[in-house]
């Protein structure tokens, strides 16, 4: 346990971004530092509202039950307080409509609990138990524009903001997202470039949020499947009782952003629940239609640089961001917070900290990393050449039996779901069992868990 009177480092502790990734390191960093600073480039609201640095957050933010459970574990009482501002919590099997390629999944206990909340929602609840730890502060509107370095260029030492301001710092964590110039940063200091990995699905989320009765779901999924099915939908019952309902294409096919296109983009997913919700809801006055279109998976690949400065780490989307389809962001982020937590707790100094958190970010994000591409890459051949390169070949045939039975078998659809929310590995897909159901038993079902006899 850290001993939270006497800190162990002393100075302060610089945190670049103030999203799920940068709260979640100052929580960390507030039990072992004498100051924290959190630095955010945007406006933070006093409330659980929009704000300019993350526009993903528009778009449902679906927060898989891995992440859920190590966010508690470093405020706990949040998943309550959630529930009590309106935040549904329920079993992702029961009550969520779940449409696979194969067809619509019946609805059985999944053994996962899911929580339905907007991301302004958790991180407003962040934020202000971030602003309760005595030793954070955090500083709004300040971009920072540079990192500070030591004589040699070894060690980083501070932030630049744009404003001139120099913050000196014995450790900086970048958790500025998905667009950190931290790449640039490094060459500026005469560092190699690190190697950057993007596969690209060619993917656009487009939002509405509307006002509309209570269903039998709180949450429905409707994914789509590379190469032939880029469109698909996911709707979550958020706290006040709002939907957020974001469509997608992938392999290029994007929704439109006027609000008759987005409609009618909804409807030829041709999902009844969907249909339905839409049927009887109302557009939330003044939201109108929201778009993202930079959803490509992006790996800056830290670990495997020769040299890396003292003193520096990073987390979240500055290390990989993924396409939000697979909803692994949020969770990823805040396993690399928790275990810059365990790095600081054990490591004899900071030197040895920066050491362990870079590669422990990277091994956190090797599976999530593998998950997202191995659907992606298959747009991507896709889009480029028209068809998956042979050594997909093999993946693509069992993922289409494994969805098969995920449709027809709760057993498989279990093991599914597990994996999905990351408590189970994804060796669990391919487990003696679930391999000799998918070599065996998905052959009898054709789309819809039918069986080719006619029943189901
Ligand atoms: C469309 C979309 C949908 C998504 N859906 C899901 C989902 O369902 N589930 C899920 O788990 N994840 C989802 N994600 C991913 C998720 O948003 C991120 O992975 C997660 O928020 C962690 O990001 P982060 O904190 O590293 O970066 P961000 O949340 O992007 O935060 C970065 C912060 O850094 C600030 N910043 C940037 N540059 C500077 C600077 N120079 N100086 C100071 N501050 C700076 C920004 O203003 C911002 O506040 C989605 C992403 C997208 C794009």
């Amino acid at each position: 346990m850290p001993d939270r009177q006497h800190p162990r480092f002393p100075g302060q502790a610089l945190v670049i971004g103030a999203g799920v990734a940068g709260l979640t390191a100052a929580r960390v960093l507030a039990d072992h530092f004498e100051r924290v600073l959190l630095v955010e480039a945007g406006a933070l609201p006093p409330v659980a509202g929009p704000r300019g640095g993350v526009p993903q957050a528009r778009h449902v933010h679906g927060m898989l039950a891995r992440g859920a459970s190590a966010l508690e574990s470093l405020f706990p009482g949040l998943q309550a307080e959630l529930v009590a501002a309106g935040a549904p919590l329920f079993d992702h099997g029961l009550l969520a409509s779940t449409t696979v390629a194969a067809g619509r999944v019946p609805r059985t206990p999944g053994g996962v609990q899911a929580h339905a909340f907007s991301r302004d929602l958790l991180e407003w609840a962040l934020r202000r138990r971030v602003a309760e730890q005595p030793r954070v502060s955090v500083r709004d509107r300040s971009p920072v524009t540079g990192l500070c370095w030591d004589a040699d260029a070894t060690r980083v030492v501070g932030l630049r903001l744009a404003d001139g301001e120099v913050l000196d710092a014995a450790l900086v964590v970048d958790a500025s997202g998905r667009f950190t110039r931290l790449p640039q940063w490094l060459t500026e200091a005469g560092l190699p470039r690190p190697e950057q990995r993007i596969v690209d699905a060619g993917l656009a989320y487009a939002t509405m949020v509307f006002d509309a009765p209570a269903r039998d779901f709180e949450a429905l999924q409707h994914v789509n499947s590379a190469p032939d099915r880029p469109r698909g939908t996911f709707v979550v019952h958020v706290e006040g009782g709002r939907w957020i309902v974001t469509v997608f294409g992938a392999g290029g096919d994007h929704p439109p952003t006027d609000e008759r296109g987005w409609l009618t983009f909804a409807a030829d997913i041709g999902n009844p629940d969907l249909d339905e919700l839409l049927a009887s809801a109302t557009p939330l006055d003044g939201v109108g239609v929201h778009a993202f279109k930079r959803t490509e998976n992006r790996l800056n690949r830290y670990a495997a640089m020769r040299r890396w400065p003292r003193r520096l780490v990073a987390i979240g989307d500055s290390v990989a961001a993924f396409d939000p389809v697979f909803g692994q962001g949020m969770t990823v982020a805040v396993l690399q917070a928790r275990a810059l937590g365990e790095a600081l707790a054990r490591a004899d100094d900071l030197d040895a900290v920066t050491r362990r958190v870079r590669r422990r970010a990277a091994a956190i994000t090797r599976t999530p990393w593998l998950m997202s591409v191995s659907e992606d890459l298959v747009w991507q051949y896709h889009r480029e050449r028209g068809t998956p390169p042979l050594w997909l070949r093999p993946a693509l045939w069992y993922k289409r039996r494994l969805v098969r039975l995920v449709v027809a078998d709760p057993e498989v659809f279990r093991t599914f779901l597990g994996v999905y929310h990351m408590v189970r590995s994804p060796t669990a897909l391919a487990a003696p069992r679930t391999l000799a159901k998918v070599l065996f038993k998905a052959g009898r079902y054709g789309p819809g868990g039918t069986r080719h006899d006619g029943t189901t």
